[in-house]
């Protein structure tokens, strides 16, 4: 029995559930390869339901049936985020707002390392850290399919290159010595052929064209 048979999957058009238009444009570039029709969530005018879950799986779960509920199409979403282990997993689902309404990460980064600092965290086996990546697709008849990766590094000080979002600058991952924000988006995904997958969202969609897309 193949990988493919035990799971549903996913043809014709499917609803992007985020209103970010960076995350829209990563997402529809990733499924284009598949034959896969990508309409946004904004497109439909579709609200955008509360995060109101405890874990990234919960949060990707609500935003992807709150929209294939409203569409009444497949609908694709992504809950991610940066967990600190000096932190206690701080911020974790929180991620996106540490950085305020505003969205300064400059300002969210040191204030990471400050805490950091205050933990006495100051080499990098005390500063390690994993981003995360939950996916779900979700049916109108409720059925989901779930998937979730994470890519393990260490927190820098300062915070090295300008390309990315988000955390990248402070980012390093385990086994290369350029954080994310230092590497092109090519080299940050690292998807096949070139790569084996190297971002924790390149390696949860790795996971989900596995189980779910015609390969
Ligand atoms: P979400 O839109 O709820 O998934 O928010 C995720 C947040 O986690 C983003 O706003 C970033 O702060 C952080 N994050 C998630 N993935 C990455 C990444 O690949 N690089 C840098 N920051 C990330």
């Amino acid at each position: 029995m193949t990988e493919n048979s035990n799971h549903r999957q996913i043809t014709g058009k499917i609803v992007i559930a985020t209103h970010n238009a960076g995350k829209l444009r990563e997402m529809r570039e990733l499924l284009a390869p598949y034959g896969v029709e990508a309409v946004s969530a904004a497109e439909l005018n579709l609200s955008e339901p509360d995060e109101t879950g405890t874990t990234f799986a919960e949060n990707a779960a609500i935003k992807a049936h709150a929209a294939a509920q409203a569409s009444g199409l497949p609908a694709f979403a992504d809950d991610s985020g940066l967990v600190v282990d000096a932190l206690g997993g701080s911020p974790g689902i929180h991620s996106a707002r540490w950085a305020g309404p505003d969205k300064n990460f400059a300002r969210a980064m040191q204030g990471i390392d400050q805490m950091l600092r205050d933990h006495g965290a100051l080499t990098p086996a005390r500063r390690t850290a994993h981003f995360v990546s939950a996916l779900c697709v979700a049916w109108p008849d409720g059925h989901t399919e779930d998937f979730e990766a994470i890519i393990e590094g260490t927190l820098v000080w300062p915070p090295r290159g300008e390309a990315g979002f988000g955390y990248d600058p402070m980012f390093l991952p385990d086994g290369h010595d350029r954080t994310f924000g230092e590497m092109t988006s090519d080299e940050k995904h690292g998807l096949p052929p070139r790569g084996q997958g190297l971002s924790h969202r390149a390696r949860a969609f790795m996971k989900l064209a596995e189980a779910c897309l015609k390969q």
